[in-house]
């Protein structure tokens, strides 16, 4: 059982110093008197609901609850048969490299299509009602493109394909689970997922009704405003945008060069390249929720199985893009051994070397970055969510520059009231964006001495 905290500690903490991811997970304790609200900044957090009388408690994975993914991922994995575990990547039984051949579950999905393909599995097979994920949404509020939702078949399921980096709630989707029984299972990015284990072990209903996490890796999450300042880049007013793609695949381009495209309520498609639009570059923390900045978790430690976009050298080359999958789950495990051995899906066992590779920058972020963040938090007596990494100051100053910088980058971002004017807002990042080329710039010397060394790696 997960000792609760009180609404009151959690608004005075997490959700008053920014540390609050949207997740939701705070309003489906038993009596919470929180409510989700997506603020003018395009982020969502919890309020306390004016009915609210008595407060009972709740969980959040940015709270002190005394245990940590490490804890959390020992109780639900270390007794399963052939598990294994490493520092960054946590408890793993298999760990694979490819994409699914059947079907069009690749050319829709973001990378190799694997998060769809498993989840239609999972349905055909009868093992779970309803999978829970991110689709566009249907409702009249204005200002909310996508949103959790429910898919009960496998032609409802197909349209939850694709990464949406914009942010969503879980709130109205647990109520649903609350009220109506069934099996599901639930996509979400590391912290969303914490945040269901959290619920799962302190109220029964949701231990008994959620019975498959499946998590995506995660670099950040983006306020409502990424997503605008990428349309307005299209010359299109917000209103004419029926469909939006934050990963549009392009042919004989390295998977990583996607673009992001447009359809028009005339059924006029517009595809950018990503590398041409202001605000793509994720090095940046432009429009990035501060809560990912002290987020420890990069693929979904507590999940039952995680998918990721194999961001190395070998793989990039297929614009089709292509997964990184770290099961956990015996039965999930099975499934893709299964998917395997009818060529549904072609994949090949990944080293743990190469996975943290394939998120070399996710990593340094969120390892020698977080230690220094938290330093300079806890320098300044600073209310900050626990981590499983130490504060430390970071020796190398250039580097540690590079991070003081992006905090200035994400806040100016999130703070800006420009996302509606492009000019005035690159007016107002410019200073930081000079000082981040200035210090990423790479001397001509390192840029041979790489080469050589790729060279003679290569030979
Ligand atoms: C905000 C965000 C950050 C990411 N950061 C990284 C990263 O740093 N490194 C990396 O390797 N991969 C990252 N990914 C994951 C990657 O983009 C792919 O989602 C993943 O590889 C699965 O691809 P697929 O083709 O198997 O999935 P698909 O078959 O395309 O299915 C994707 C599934 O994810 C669901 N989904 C989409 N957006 C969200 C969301 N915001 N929250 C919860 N569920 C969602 C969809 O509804 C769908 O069910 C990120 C994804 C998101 C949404
Ligand atoms: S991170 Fe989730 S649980 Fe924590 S305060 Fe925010 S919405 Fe609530
Ligand atoms: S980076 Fe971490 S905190 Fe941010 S959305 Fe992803 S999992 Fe959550």
């Amino acid at each position: 059982m997960i000792s609760k905290v009180s609404a009151d500690s959690l608004m005075d903490t997490v959700v008053k110093r920014g540390y609050c991811s949207g997740c939701g997970v705070c309003t489906a304790s038993k009596g919470s008197v929180l409510k989700m609200k997506l603020t003018a900044k395009g982020n969502y957090e919890p309020h306390k609901s004016s009915l609210a009388s008595s407060d009972s408690g709740v969980v959040c994975p940015f709270a002190d609850h005394g245990v940590n993914e490490d804890s959390i991922s020992e109780t639900l994995f270390s007794n399963i048969d052939r598990i294994k575990k490493k520092k960054e990547v946590g408890h793993y039984r298999n760990i694979y490299a490819g994409f699914v051949g059947e079907g069009e579950y690749r050319k829709n999905g973001s990378s190799g299509g694997g998060v769809s393909w498993l989840c239609a599995q999972l349905l055909n097979e009868k093992k779970v009602d309803y999978v829970i994920h991110v689709k566009q949404s249907n409702s009249t509020e204005k200002r909310v493109f996508y949103e959790y939702n429910i898919s009960s078949n496998i032609s409802e399921l197909k349209e939850g394909a694709k990464s949406r980096y914009y942010p969503i709630t879980l709130e109205k989707t647990l109520e649903k689970i609350k009220n109506s029984n069934g099996k599901y299972a639930i996509v979400g990015v590391p912290c969303f997922i914490k945040g269901i284990q959290l619920l799962r072990f302190s109220e029964e209903v949701f231990m008994k009704r959620i019975v498959h996490t499946i998590s995506i890796f995660c670099g950040h999450l983006k306020t409502t405003h990424y997503m605008d300042v990428l349309i307005n880049q299209f010359d299109v007013p917000q209103k004419e945008v029926a469909k939006f793609d934050f990963r549009h695949k392009i042919p004989n381009r390295l998977a990583s060069d996607y673009g992001t495209s447009i359809l028009t309520n005339q059924k006029k498609k517009k595809v950018k390249v990503n590398k041409t639009l202001f605000g793509t570059n994720w090095g940046l923390n432009l429009f990035k929720l501060k809560a990912c900045d002290y987020c420890d978790d990069v693929i979904g430690e507590t999940a039952d199985i995680s998918f990721g976009d194999a961001w190395l050298p070998q793989y990039l080359e297929d614009s089709m893009g292509t997964n990184v999958i770290v099961v956990r789950n015996k039965y999930l495990d099975e499934i893709i051994k299964k998917g395997i051995e009818e060529q549904k899906l072609s994949m090949e066992p990944l080293s743990t070397e190469d996975l943290i590779k394939s998120q070399a920058g996710g990593f340094r972020h969120r390892r020698e970055g977080l230690k220094h963040r938290l330093f300079l938090k806890d320098s300044n007596n600073e209310w900050r969510p626990q981590k499983r990494y130490k504060a430390e100051k970071l020796k190398n100053e250039k580097r540690a520059r590079i991070y003081e910088n992006r905090i200035r980058m994400q806040e100016v971002s999130f703070n800006s009231r420009n996302h509606n004017n492009l000019s005035a807002l690159m007016r107002e990042l410019q200073p930081f964006i000079k000082v981040n080329s200035r210090l990423n710039k790479v001397s001509l010397a390192k840029r041979i001495w790489n080469k050589i060394k790729r060279t003679i790696n290569q030979g």
